[in-house]
């Protein structure tokens, strides 16, 4: 390690390791202005909370090619060896980012990729720049429809993201895909105080000229707008004025047609003008309060507005093979006004992100299949705990008690077969395994989601609560789940509606309310059916389902919650098919700020991430591990055996050799390709001689 380095830059090398010494550690690092530190070749970031110079050109360089141990810690280096390792060994690498919320995960996924584009294509050919732009400025488009403000993160990612970059033989990238998770579309319609909606709404209403503003019929004022209105937050970032720009020349440079901009424009400000239609009763007849509201709506999605103001008051129903119109209550109108736009903004997301795919899709598929080789970044939503928490803080902290589980598997397993493969004798070490928390969540039959499809199935007749019922009946011997209805009594609840999951990452109180109806979440057909009809090509093709008949009985759609579950098993499936790498991300106190260091919440981290678990593994005994040829190159010059050149027949034989000249070899293990070391003493002795000379 460098010498100039603050505090210690691996964490194996430390000389006690506990909970406490590795706070400190990171304490002093990040007070020195240090953001990354190794635990062998995972990388821990600890969020700064300021722009610092250490992404620049020079920075770059210094870790272009070069080996882990030859700069100090950073995520270039990381890249820069998920690359490498792609490159030199044919292999397909993920990279995969972890920690809660704000604590830096979307940053470090642009930092890698930003370094990847910078270290490709030398030779400068033309359809790689494109391709490398396409990647880079795709950001800008998802983050605008697909990250908000929240109380926790001024920019969380609020749908979850897992992108595949396609490399040909050279190493260079020439497409590829993004596959997104569940979209928090909730935050459509309603937000928590101090939130925000998604970015685009803003920046929409900030950024666009007069004469667009005018074509919307839109005002610049949120407060104007009830579905962004209702956080008490509209305040507009100062930002969103130059980032509308940005996403519109993004959109461009993507390769979007005027039209395709056009409707998604169009789709944002008809969300906003739909929140703006109210419902009142007169005569028992529904009314809908505000007719400009609903004109604008169906103009901007190209629909006839009478068609929207019946489909918002009433709906179509098949019963014994005959059709008949059943009027809506006021709740059960609102309701549809607010699945609508919710359903709406959903679909709106994944066409956008379908059209960011064909804008990088690997075109020649033979070549790729011959030669090409993946680098997958994934960038999910972090751990979180609102003051409310529901079906879809339910779904985020689940998908992080996988990428957990994950994590636990691989870097145990992979380190057991590596002491196994060189003949290394191993001693275990004792960690949380979250397996159960998983189950708790996703078996069959006996987890909560089955349990939720289950309730799900008995439409209309089953609420929350008894949902909740059943699933304390079901769960009431479960050591992670508890209830306010079971014995003994948890006193932290305080409503009837309130469950707890003790997580991998800290306890969750979450509210039942809306699980059943977000996770069937249905939408009237009488919507599919209208914006089938529209107008507009773009927003037709959107909704397929709409052209068929009523009559006919379809097959009932997969909830929410087991979309998710075999998203997530798919994820990590794919993800344990490649080599991984990780990238571990802490948040150094709650305010944001450059300066703090919280001890509590980061020893809480370090716990839940099991990072002390991970750095005994990584030592069992050995500080350190390189390859024979590796460990050569680095220490050659301190022999006269190896100096200038190891004439041997096995680098094995030169650095036995060298180990023995320096009575080093009581304190190493020769393993078939690698040698190990014990104590850092040794490593410290290596690297003195070697900067003595
Ligand atoms: P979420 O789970 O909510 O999406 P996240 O882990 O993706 O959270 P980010 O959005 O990456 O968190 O980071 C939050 C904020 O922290 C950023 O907007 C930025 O201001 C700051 N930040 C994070 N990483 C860095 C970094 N390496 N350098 C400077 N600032 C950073
Ligand atoms: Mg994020």
């Amino acid at each position: 390690m460098a010498s100039h380095d603050v505090g210690i830059g691996d964490f194996v090398l430390l000389d006690e390791i506990t909970v406490e010494r590795v706070v400190d550690n990171l304490k002093t690092r990040f007070n020195g202005g240090k953001v990354y530190t190794y635990i062998g070749e995972v990388c821990v970031s600890v969020n700064p909370y300021k722009t610092t110079n250490i992404y620049d050109v020079d920075h770059i360089n210094k870790y272009k090619g070069r080996e882990l141990f030859e700069n100090p810690p950073h995520i270039f280096a990381i890249a820069d060896a998920v690359h490498k390792e792609m490159k030199q060994q044919g292999r397909d690498t993920c990279i995969v980012i972890s920690g809660e919320s704000g604590s830096g995960k979307t940053e470090a996924s642009k930092i890698i990729m930003k370094y990847i584009a910078a270290v490709t294509n030398l030779s400068g050919q033309q359809e790689i720049e494109r391709v490398k732009n396409v990647l880079i400025q795709s950001n800008s488009i998802l983050e605008a429809f697909g990250n908000a403000k929240t109380n926790r993160n001024d920019n969380s990612s609020r749908f979850g993201k897992y992108m595949d970059i396609n490399f040909d033989f050279k190493g260079d990238p020439i497409g590829g895909h993004v596959t997104n998770y569940l979209l928090e579309k909730s935050r459509v319609v309603y937000q928590q105080k101090g939130e925000r909606n998604f970015h685009c709404f803003y920046q929409l209403l900030n950024g666009c000229s007069e004469a667009e503003l005018n074509k919307l019929r839109l005002v610049r004022d949120p407060a104007a707008y009830y579905f962004i209105d209702n956080g008490r937050n509209n305040k507009t970032a100062s930002s969103d004025r130059n980032d509308y720009k940005t996403v519109c020349s993004a959109m461009f440079t993507l390769g979007f047609s005027a039209n395709e901009t056009h409707t998604i424009w169009n789709i944002i400000a008809g969300i906003l003008h739909l929140g703006n239609i109210t419902f009142r009763l007169d005569d028992d007849k529904l009314i809908i309060g505000n007719n400009s509201a609903l004109n604008d709506t169906a103009n901007l999605f190209s629909i006839n507005s009478k068609d929207l103001n019946t489909a918002l008051s009433q709906r179509v129903i098949a019963a014994g093979g005959e059709v008949m119109q059943k009027t809506h209550t006021l709740i059960e109108a609102e309701y549809g006004r607010d699945a609508l736009a919710k359903a709406i903004y959903e679909r709106l997301f994944t066409w956008i992100v379908s059209l960011v795919n064909g804008s990088i899709n690997v075109n020649n598929s033979d070549d790729m299949k011959r030669y090409g080789t993946l680098i997958g970044v994934l960038d999910i939503y972090g751990f979180e705990i609102f003051d409310v928490n529901s079906f879809e803080q339910f779904c985020i902290n689940y998908c992080n008690e996988k990428l957990q589980q994950l994590f636990i598997e691989l870097v145990l397993k992979q380190e057991q077969e590596e002491y196994h493969k060189e003949g290394i004798e191993w001693q275990n070490i004792e960690y949380f395994n979250n397996q159960i928390i998983c189950d708790l969540v996703e078996q069959a039959h006996k987890g909560m989601i089955a349990i939720m499809d289950e309730a799900c199935l008995n439409v209309g007749k089953v609420t929350d609560e008894m949902l909740l019922d059943a699933m304390d009946k079901k769960l009431v011997d479960h050591k992670h789940y508890s209830s306010r209805q079971l014995k003994p009594i948890d006193k932290e609840l305080q409503h009837r509606t309130q469950f707890k999951i003790k997580h991998y990452a800290g306890d969750v109180i979450y509210n039942i309310s809306g699980f059943l109806d977000k996770n069937k979440d249905t939408l009237f057909q009488d919507f599919k059916r209208l914006l089938y009809q529209s107008k507009n090509p773009v927003i037709s093709k959107m909704w397929p389902e709409g052209a068929q008949n009523i009559l006919k009985t379809t097959k009932r759609p997969l909830t929410a919650g087991t979309l998710f579950r075999n998203s997530m098993i798919a994820l990590v499936k794919n993800l344990a098919s490649k080599e991984p790498f990780y990238v571990r991300c802490i948040k150094p106190n709650e305010v944001k700020s450059p300066v703090v260091f919280d001890d509590e919440r980061v020893n809480h981290q370090v716990r839940y991430l099991g990072l002390v678990e991970n750095i005994l593994v990584r030592r069992a005994g050995f500080v350190y591990r390189q390859r024979y040829d590796r460990f050569l190159k680095r220490y050659k010059m301190i022999s006269q055996y190896t100096w200038p050149n190891f004439r041997g027949e096995r680098d094995m034989d030169g650095v036995r050799t060298l180990m023995n000249e320096k009575h080093f070899s009581d304190d190493v293990k020769y393993g078939h390709t690698k040698i190990f070391i014990r104590s850092p003493q040794t490593l410290f002795a290596l690297e003195k001689m070697r900067n003595d000379l």
